[in-house]
This record gives structure tokens, C-alpha cells and sequence, in this order.
């Protein structure tokens, strides 16, 4: 199979911005999906984020558009002709810039219109007359509703990360949507897993679609070096300072499962004087676009982050991401890390385990079909003075590892506010109760850590066998 853009045949507009984008050869997907939906196949096509999927279907949608590439004013003669649908805000974003970059010497028009923002420029521009529409579901509707887009025209709908859609309980919107479109038209439906909902969706819209799979639905990038700590839920925080300085993690983003939680380690780390800020749902759209910008520019260090930034943010070369928490569900796993290691890039992720978050390492080693060794953080604190610490000697029964959960530590250090320093002036922003992401409300919070039981344990081991130790 050929790897080159140039023997695709693409039409001189496309060739020279993807020239300019400074790609060489097609990623794998595009290799696969782009001829087949230069064909107008429908497409099931199985793609890690990071892998080059948006271009994998916008350019075959571009080349195939190009016939009704115009140059009048007439709204008319610029009907939505693809329609690309996604979950997140931040994703639809950058698909729409990255569309816009492709076709930015063809005189096709693109768009894009998501929540949170006001609906009046969206409307304008949708008034123009747009061929391509990027949206996320709840917004297109609002417009649907409000008349301000007619989808009677469209030839290609691209389904976009729909296992997320499905998980964020879009699929009545999506059938809604997928009504106003007519029967005659290529589907694209993308997606990182195929779950058994992805396939019922697929068998009811997809007609005869060619599955395109680059890599095993689940797997994670080769380029991610992968590690998981074993950490109370007290040390999470001095974990987190103590790896980004030991690693030297110049960027990094950082996963937790809560709003709440998410906002005070973020002030926190702020606090300590580490560049940060905060991504999540409770922040305006317009907050949020600014702080990945800040992110992007290299502004900040630290992107502490809910799901919401999970999905398909394209942020190049993020050498590390955390799991501060572990998700609730093993498939976010894998899209939290496709933040790292894109495009070929090497990255690390790093996820801290505590003593209640068994059954959700046991689900990710399931999903991605392997064992899961568990490592423990050398804090500087408690390695022993005077010595010089390779890291590598072999611990005997006084491993100053075995004190990483120590009660000491644990007592001390209140668990709404991360701040180390007992300088620290009191923060108000600390005293509503924190919100402990769990994932099992029956198991008790205070569960001893496994590491802690056994003072002979090794510092790896497998976390199966690990958790056969707690009671
Ligand atoms: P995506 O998976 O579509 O989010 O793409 C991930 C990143 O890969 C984006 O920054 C793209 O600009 C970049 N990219 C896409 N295709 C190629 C390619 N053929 N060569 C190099 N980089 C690419």
C-alpha cells in the first residue's frame, strides 16, 4: 500500500496545504480510509486518537466536494454538503480548524457551531451558506430548530468519536439529526472501541461499510510508556510535584474524575507556583477555549483536566499525561493517554493507584489485555541522607518505600487541600467538603493501601495479586 500523498491524486489545492502542513506520508488510517471514501463507501473505521483520522476523512470529503467548489455569494449555492459530528466542544473546534486549513486553497466554505457560545455570529455565518459543517450535536439542533440550517443537501455525515457520543447519551440527538439528512448519502462512522451500541449504531446507519481497523480497537499507542503508581489518596498530590520534578516533565496534562476535585488541584498547584489551569465542565466555554490556548502556547505546564479535554484535543508534542484519578471507566483510559505519544511522539503516562481503585485497574487490564505492574514513588523526603539513591538497589526489610503510606503522612495532611506548605495562607476556596471521586461506595474509603500490609513486598508486582492481599 502507498504511503505517499502524492500518488493519491489529490487535487492541487489539497496537495499544497497538505504539503504546507508539513506531512511526508500518510499515517496508517489514511492510507487505509482514504482511497476507500474517495470511492463514496460508507466507512466503520476503528482509529486511536493522535493517529491522523481527521485528515484520514476530510480530505477525501474535500476532493469529493470539490465539484460544487463555487465562488457566488448566493447563500444557495453553498448548501452544508458534509456534516461532521462530535462530542466535545474542544474536538469540534479543532476538526473545524484542522478542515479549514485543508481547504484553505479551495473556495469551499467550512463552519463550525457547538454549545456555550452565543448562537447569533454561528447563525450568520451558517446564513452564508457553509459545505462544510462541524457541530456538536446539541447546538446543531438548537439550529436545526431555529431554521438557520437547512440539511437536505448533505451527501456525507462523519460520526465522529461515537462511542463518546453514545456514552454522553447523544444518541437521541443523533437520530434526531440523522433524520433531517437525506436517505442518499456516505456515512463515516469513527470511533476509538468498537462496543456492541457502536455496532447497532453502525448496522442501522452505515450501509455495506468497509471496517477499517489500524490498530486493535482498545490498544493504546506503542509510543506511550506507560506507568502506574501505587499511592494513598493523601499522597496523590506530593506523588504528582514529586514525578513531574524527578521525570522532567516540562508539560503535562492532568486527569481527575471531578469538577470539584479538579478546580482544587488546580488552585493548589497554583498556589505552590507551578503554571496551571483548570478544564472542566463548570468553566465558560469561553474559559475553557482561552486556558487550552494558554496550554497550547506554553503558557502553562499544567493542564488539570475532567474527560471533558479527554476526547481527541490535539495538543502536539505533551510529553506526559497523569491520571490523578482513574477513571470510572477503563475506555477513557485510553483516550485520557492518547493525549500523549501522538503522532509517532513519545510520551509517559502516569496513573496513581490507591487502595479503592482495584476493580478500575482490574477493568483496564482487561481492556487493553495486559498485566498491570504496580511501582512506588521514592519521595525525596524519605529517601535516606547522605546517601547517594541509584534507584536501583534492592530493598531490604527497611525499604523507605514501605513508609509512602505511612499514618504519619496520611494524618497530616488534610485532604481538601493539597498544599504542602504549612506557610500556606488559609484558602477559603478549601472548606466546602471535597467531593471524593469513588468508584464503589460500598468499599470504605479509608481501605488500607495493599503496599502498606506487606513490608517484604517488591516494588513491582502485579496488581491482581496485589489486591488479593487487602481484606
Ligand atoms: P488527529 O488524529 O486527526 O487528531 O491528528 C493528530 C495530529 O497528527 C494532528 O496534529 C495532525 O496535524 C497530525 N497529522 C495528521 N496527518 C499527518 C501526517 N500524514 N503526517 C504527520 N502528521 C499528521
Amino acid at each position: 500500500m502507498t504511503t505517499s500523498f502524492s500518488n493519491l491524486q489529490l487535487a492541487p489545492a489539497l496537495a499544497r496545504a497538505v504539503s504546507e502542513m508539513g506531512y511526508e506520508s500518510m499515517t496508517p488510517i489514511q492510507a487505509q480510509a482514504i482511497p476507500v471514501v474517495l470511492t463514496g463507501q460508507d466507512v466503520m473505521g476503528a482509529a486511536q486518537t493522535g493517529t491522523g483520522k481527521t485528515a484520514a476523512f476530510s480530505l477525501p470529503l474535500l476532493q469529493r466536494l470539490l465539484k460544487h467548489e463555487n465562488s457566488s455569494t448566493s447563500p444557495a449555492r453553498h448548501p452544508v454538503r458534509a456534516l461532521v459530528l462530535l462530542p466535545t466542544r474542544e474536538l469540534a473546534d479543532q476538526v473545524a480548524q484542522q478542515v479549514k486549513a485543508y481547504a484553505k486553497y479551495t473556495q469551499l466554505r467550512s463552519a463550525v457551531v457547538f454549545g456555550g457560545m452565543d448562537m447569533k455570529p454561528q447563525t450568520i455565518e451558517l446564513k452564508k451558506g457553509v459545505e462544510v459543517l462541524v457541530a456538536t450535536p446539541g447546538r446543531l439542533l438548537d439550529h436545526i430548530e431555529a431554521k438557520n440550517v437547512v440539511l437536505n443537501q448533505v451527501e456525507y455525515v462523519v460520526l465522529d468519536e461515537a462511542d463518546r457520543m453514545l456514552d454522553i447519551g447523544f444518541l437521541p440527538d443523533l437520530q434526531r439529526i440523522l433524520s433531517h439528512l437525506p436517505k442518499q448519502r456516505t456515512t463515516l462512522l469513527f470511533s476509538a472501541t468498537f462496543s456492541p451500541e457502536i455496532k447497532r449504531l453502525a448496522s442501522s446507519y452505515l450501509q455495506n461499510p468497509v471496517t477499517i481497523e489500524v490498530a486493535r480497537p482498545n490498544e493504546t499507542a506503542a509510543t506511550i510508556e506507560q506507568h502506574f503508581y501505587s499511592v494513598s489518596v493523601d499522597d496523590k498530590y506530593r506523588a504528582l510535584r514529586q514525578l513531574v520534578k524527578s521525570k522532567g516533565i516540562t508539560q503535562a496534562f492532568v486527569f481527575c474524575n471531578s469538577k470539584l476535585g479538579c478546580a482544587r488541584l488546580a488552585r493548589s498547584l497554583e498556589r505552590d507556583g507551578l503554571r496551571t489551569t483548570a478544564l472542566h465542565g463548570d468553566k465558560s466555554q469561553d474559559e475553557r477555549l482561552k486556558a487550552l490556548e494558554a496550554f497550547k502556547q506554553g503558557q502553562v505546564d499544567l493542564l488539570v483536566c475532567t474527560d471533558v479535554a479527554a476526547r481527541g484535543l490535539d495538543i502536539k508534542d505533551v510529553p506526559a499525561v497523569f491520571n490523578f484519578d482513574i477513571p470510572f471507566n477503563a475506555e477513557d483510559y485510553v483516550h485520557r493517554i492518547g493525549r500523549t505519544g501522538r503522532a509517532g511522539a513519545q510520551g509517559q503516562s502516569i496513573s496513581f493507584v490507591s487502595a479503592s481503585d482495584q476493580r478500575l485497574v482490574v477493568d483496564i487490564e482487561k481492556l487493553l489485555k495486559t498485566k498491570i505492574e504496580l511501582e512506588a514513588v521514592e519521595f525525596e523526603e524519605d529517601k535516606p541522607r547522605g546517601h547517594m539513591n541509584t534507584g536501583r538497589r534492592a530493598w531490604g526489610n527497611d525499604d523507605p518505600r514501605d513508609a509512602i503510606d505511612a499514618p504519619r503522612e496520611s494524618q497530616n495532611r488534610s485532604r481538601s487541600n493539597y498544599a504542602s506548605s504549612p506557610r500556606v495562607k488559609h484558602d477559603p476556596f478549601f472548606d466546602t467538603p471535597y467531593e471524593e471521586p469513588s468508584a464503589d461506595a460500598v468499599k470504605p474509603a479509608a481501605a488500607p493501601d495493599p503496599l502498606r500490609k506487606s513490608p517484604n513486598i517488591k516494588p513491582k508486582r502485579n496488581v491482581a495479586a496485589l489486591f488479593k492481599t487487602t481484606a
